[in-house]
Order: C-alpha cells, then sequence, then structure tokens
C-alpha cells in the first residue's frame, strides 16, 4: 500500500445511500479524502454507477464483506479496517447512518484512537426490533463528533447524555446530493417516455427491508396491494427484494407492476420527481420527497424522520392501509404537489457537507478547508 493514505479522512461506506449521502463531503475534501468501501452491497448496479453520477473517483480501497450474517460482516468488517487504519493511520474516521458498514467503521476508529465522526447522527425509531436503530445508537455513542440533521436528532442525542460539544447540527446532506443530480425537465421527460408513463400519472416505489420483503406473506400483500392501485407503478427491483421474490414464489405479483432493475441516482430522482407518489419502506426517499417536492407513503412499522411526518410522508402497516392511503394521496396529485412546492425541506438547504467540515474543523479533527 502507497503511503500517501495516512493523516487523511477515511470515509467509511458500504452501501447505496452512503454513497448518496457522503458524496459531497468526499467532494470537498477531494486529495484529503480516503474512500473506503466495505463491500456491504458492492456491485455496478448498487456501487459502481453512484460513484460514477457524482464525479467521485473510485474507492481507494474495496473490502470484501457481503453475503454474511450481520455478527460476521460487522466482526470482519471491523478486523479489515483496523487492519488498515494500523498500516496507515487516518486523521478521522467518518461513517454515514445506520449500515453494518458504519457500525464497524465506528468500532474500527475507537479500537485505533482515531477520531470519529458520525454523518446523520440522532435519528431514532424507537424500533428495538430493527438492525439499524441498534447499529445508530452505537456509532453515536462512540463518535467524537454527531452531525444531526435537525433539531429533532440533536434533541435525540441530548436525551441519551450526548454532551453538546460533541453534537452539530447541518441539516442532511441528501439534500445536496439532490441539488447536484436532478435533471432538468428535458431528460426527465426523456425518462418518462423510456418508462411508459406520465407525468403525475404513476407511483414509483422501492422496497428492500428485511421486515417487510424477508416474510412471504408481508411480501405478497405489498405486491398485491401495489398491483391493484388505478395507476402504473415504476418498481425498481433492490438485489434482496429479487432474491425473495424468486425465493417464495411471488414472480407473477410482479406481473401487474413496472418492474425494473435499480435505478441510477439520476434516473430515480427524475422519476420521482415527476411521479404522482412514492410508495417505499426507504429511509432516504422520505428525505428526498422533501426536496422533490413528492409525498410518500412509507410502509413500515416507525419511522426516524418523524420531520416530514404529516406532510410530505404517511406513515401506513403492511395491510389495505397501502391502497387506501396512496388513493387518498391520488385524488388529485396536482393539487397535493402545488401544496408541498410551499412547505420547505425540515433537512436544510444543501450545505450540510460544509457545515460538517467546518465543524470537523472547528474541533481540528481537520484542518481548515480552502473553500
Ligand atoms: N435509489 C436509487 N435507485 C433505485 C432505488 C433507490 O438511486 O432504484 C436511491 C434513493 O433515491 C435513495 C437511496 O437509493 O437515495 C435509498 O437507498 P435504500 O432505500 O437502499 O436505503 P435506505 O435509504 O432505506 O437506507
Amino acid at each position: 500500500m502507497s503511503q500517501d493514505r495516512s493523516g487523511r479522512v477515511a470515509i467509511v461506506l458500504g452501501t447505496r445511500p452512503e454513497i448518496v449521502k457522503l458524496a459531497g463531503l468526499v467532494r470537498l475534501l477531494g486529495e484529503r479524502s480516503w474512500v473506503v468501501h466495505t463491500g456491504q452491497h458492492y456491485d455496478a448496479e448498487l456501487s459502481d454507477v453512484f460513484f460514477a453520477q457524482f464525479g467521485l473517483q473510485p474507492p481507494l480501497d474495496a473490502l470484501d464483506v457481503g453475503g454474511r450474517t450481520r455478527g460476521a460482516q460487522i466482526g470482519e468488517a471491523t478486523a479489515r479496517l483496523d487492519a488498515l487504519f494500523t498500516d496507515e493511520r487516518p486523521a478521522a474516521v467518518v461513517v454515514q447512518g445506520d449500515t453494518n458498514s458504519a457500525l464497524a467503521g465506528a468500532l474500527a476508529a475507537n479500537a485505533g484512537g482515531i477520531a470519529l465522526v458520525h454523518v446523520e447522527a440522532g435519528l431514532r425509531s424507537h424500533d428495538r426490533a430493527m438492525p439499524e436503530e441498534h447499529n445508530r445508537v452505537l456509532v453515536d455513542h462512540v463518535a467524537d463528533l454527531c452531525l444531526a440533521p435537525t433539531a429533532t436528532s440533536r434533541a435525540n442525542l441530548a436525551a441519551e447524555g450526548i454532551p453538546d460539544e460533541r453534537i452539530a447540527v447541518t441539516g442532511n446532506t441528501v439534500v445536496e446530493a439532490v441539488q447536484q443530480l436532478l435533471p432538468e425537465p428535458d431528460e426527465r421527460r426523456d425518462l418518462l417516455d423510456s418508462h411508459g408513463v406520465a407525468r403525475n400519472g404513476f407511483v414509483l416505489s422501492t422496497f428492500h427491508r428485511p421486515e417487510n420483503v424477508d416474510d412471504a406473506e408481508r411480501l405478497a400483500t405489498i405486491l398485491g396491494q401495489l398491483g391493484a392501485l388505478p395507476v402504473p407503478v415504476v418498481l425498481p427491483v433492490h438485489p434482496r427484494l429479487a432474491a425473495r421474490v424468486e425465493g417464495f414464489g411471488l414472480r407473477p405479483r410482479l406481473d401487474a407492476l413496472h418492474a425494473v432493475p435499480p435505478l441510477g441516482y439520476r434516473e430515480f430522482l427524475g422519476l420521482f420527481a415527476e411521479a404522482a407518489l412514492a410508495v417505499s419502506d426507504s429511509g432516504g426517499v422520505q428525505e428526498e420527497a422533501s426536496v422533490v417536492k413528492r409525498p410518500v407513503v412509507v410502509v413500515r412499522r416507525s419511522t426516524e424522520r418523524p420531520e416530514v411526518l404529516g406532510t410530505f410522508s404517511e406513515l401506513v402497516a403492511v395491510g389495505p392501509d397501502i391502497g387506501v392511503a396512496s388513493e387518498r394521496w391520488l385524488d388529485d396529485p396536482v393539487a397535493v404537489h402545488e401544496r408541498l412546492a410551499a412547505v420547505p425541506s425540515p433537512y436544510g438547504d444543501g450545505r450540510a457537507s460544509e457545515l460538517a467540515l467546518d465543524a470537523m474543523a472547528q474541533r481540528h479533527l481537520i484542518g481548515g478547508l480552502d473553500k
């Protein structure tokens, strides 16, 4: 390994949403960043295309910890990262969100006595059945700097006894990601044509959470509810969903849907901004809804993103409520969109990455930025 990694800021990521939400920081850090991909979800559709669309270099290091149990993945990634950071010591380690990769990065930083920064800190679903909830709580408590996207997330951290000097409120970095890659109207029209759908005349849907897709009956209900909606449903199929649909013999349920391979970020945002509605169990989609000003029906037991509930999002349980809520939003989509256009995003104005670096510099975790 070359010597030039020492003293850089190690950015540890392993899944699609982490690339989206760390792209701005990587760009601002430039030569001072050291991107390590754990390989949690490493394939062209979920990874390479995202680096390319954000104009980022491929990761300097790519580990290979995909396809294991949660414990094995966290353990293996922690050991591999610890070895990397022992070999060449970074100035700080940055992790994002609530994935196994984020927890592994946090543990490796902690083991090495290296400053740890947590981007998107302080989210809480208070749902202890979600592995992500445990990941995010653990990371927040070992982090030296918790970058909270909103006052709500800051309050969650404070309630758990994390002192004020370890917290900075920045907004969510997803806002600048959307601003960077949302296609212009011309390109959006082409996207609509290529998917055979009309502006405000379709639903965009994603499902990948274990609570929804790992149970045959729940998954059958979700696909059935989507298939019964009165407008076309575009469903980019996450690899986990594809595997479960096959495994449970649910392929015929896709016939009523416009199922497509996972989309690049530009394509996804372009369609989202033209959709009547999203129906999803994604975390990031709830935040993006507040930027593209489209509503999202969130199909989950709980959400760690209460800031958009009642404006851009509605939480529903698996069952007939999916159809009932969706049809209500679909009744007059243009009026809904006009109303939402006037509601500011609670996630800030697109300067979160810049504020994150300012907070790191103030705490001497990195040198000042030449902005
Ligand atoms: N996304 C995408 N292409 C797709 C589906 C989703 O680019 O086909 C983006 C979406 O806009 C969001 C992110 O992927 O930014 C969400 O990823 P995911 O739902 O896998 O994770 P979560 O946000 O739930 O952690």
